[in-house]
This record gives C-alpha cells, structure tokens and sequence, in this order.
C-alpha cells in the first residue's frame, strides 16, 4: 500500500491535535504559575517529544533521511492507525476541557489551582497522558518506518516514566486528602483495571 496514505493521515492528525491544544494553551498562559518543578530532566524529555513528535515524522515525510528503515504499510495497522487517532482526538478534547485552566504542559501549579475530579477526570486520574499515548500509537502505526514511527511513543514513555509519580506527589502534597481518597478511587488510566 502507498506509505503517502498513512503519512497523510498522519499530519491531518497532527493538525487536528496541534488544533485542539491551542486554544488551551492560550487560556492556560493567562493563568499565573504559583509553584513550578520544571527542571533539567522535565526540560529535556518535552524536548525529545518535540524530537519524537515533530522533528523525526516530518524529516521522515519531507526527506530520504531514513528511508533505509522505512517498511510496506498495510491495511491493518493503517486502519488500526485512524481508529486510535480519532479516539485520541476525543479523549484528548475532554481531558483538555475538564482540566481547564488547570492544565500545564510541565510540572506546575496555577494561582488558585482547582483539583479536578469531574468528568473524565472521575474514571482515570490521567486521562491526557492516555490521549496523548492513543496518538503516538497512532503514529506508531501510520508511519511505515522504523525510526519515525515509534519516535513519540518511546519519547512519551520515557516522559511518564519520569514525570507520573512526581506529579501524584505534588498533587498529593498541594490538596492531601482529596486527592489521596481520589488516588484511592480512581486508576491511572484504564478505568477499574490500571
Ligand atoms: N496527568 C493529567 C494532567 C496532565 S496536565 C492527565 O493526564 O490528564 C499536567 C498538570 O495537570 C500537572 O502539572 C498537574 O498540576 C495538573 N493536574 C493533574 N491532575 C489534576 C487534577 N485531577 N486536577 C487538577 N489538576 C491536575
């Protein structure tokens, strides 16, 4: 199958993505920073996800670069690859529009930072990491390549390998009880399961 088609699908999806983010990123900046832990390690993994996300599918898309790991897209994972996205796009939005204004791309705290147990938010703790995981898959799965394709999602599990518990913790440390109780009632990202 013509790889051109699982590449297309790819950048509408980084678009629909890109889209879904910047209205929030917006409204998020106009919301002040009360505590950040934004540091080396915090910054390096949003670089390699920039790397994973941006810089490797798009130098896979628009150059040879790595058309020695390229391999033949098939119609499976080619089906498999919109399925994810188009769940991704949806989880995505939600989570996006639970969090509010409460959303930061790092580890931060907001001015008047409000603990989310609402919506999505009540049947997984980290329902943005899991859109954003369901999206490197998709990628994963668009991309007929080896080094393109998997970029994200090695980048992204990297990052919640890093980031999860300190978050729980900062989290834990700024609303105690609730979010211990919400720890309790709640799993990370499958509901009821893990
Ligand atoms: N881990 C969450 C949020 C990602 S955005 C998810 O995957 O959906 C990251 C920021 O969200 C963190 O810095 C943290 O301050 C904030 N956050 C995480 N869970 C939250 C919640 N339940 N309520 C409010 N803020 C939350």
């Amino acid at each position: 199958m013509n790889s051109w088609i699982g590449k297309t699908a790819f950048l509408l999806g980084l678009v629909v993505f890109v889209a879904i983010r910047v209205p929030h990123d917006k409204r998020s900046k106009e919301t002040k920073i009360a505590e950040s832990r934004k540091g080396a390690l915090e910054g390096t993994l949003l670089v390699l996800m920039g790397i994973g996300g941006f810089v490797l599918p798009l130098a896979f898309i628009l150059s040879p670069l790595f058309s020695f790991a390229d391999y033949a897209l098939r119609l499976l994972p080619l089906f498999g690859g919109i399925v994810c996205l188009g769940f991704s796009f949806w989880l995505f939005h939600k989570s996006h529009a639970d969090l509010g204004t409460n959303w930061s791309n790092s580890l931060e705290l907001r001015e008047n930072h409000q603990l989310v147990l609402s919506g999505i938010y009540k049947s997984i703790r980290h329902p943005m990491y899991a859109a954003i995981f369901v999206y490197a898959l998709a990628q994963a799965l668009l991309l007929a390549n080896w080094v393109a394709g998997p970029g994200c999602l090695v980048a992204f599990i990297l990052m919640l390998v890093f980031r999860l518990r300190p978050e729980e913790r900062i989290m834990l440390g700024r609303f105690g009880k609730p979010y211990q109780d919400y720890m309790v009632k709640t799993k990370r990202f499958i509901p009821g399961i893990w």
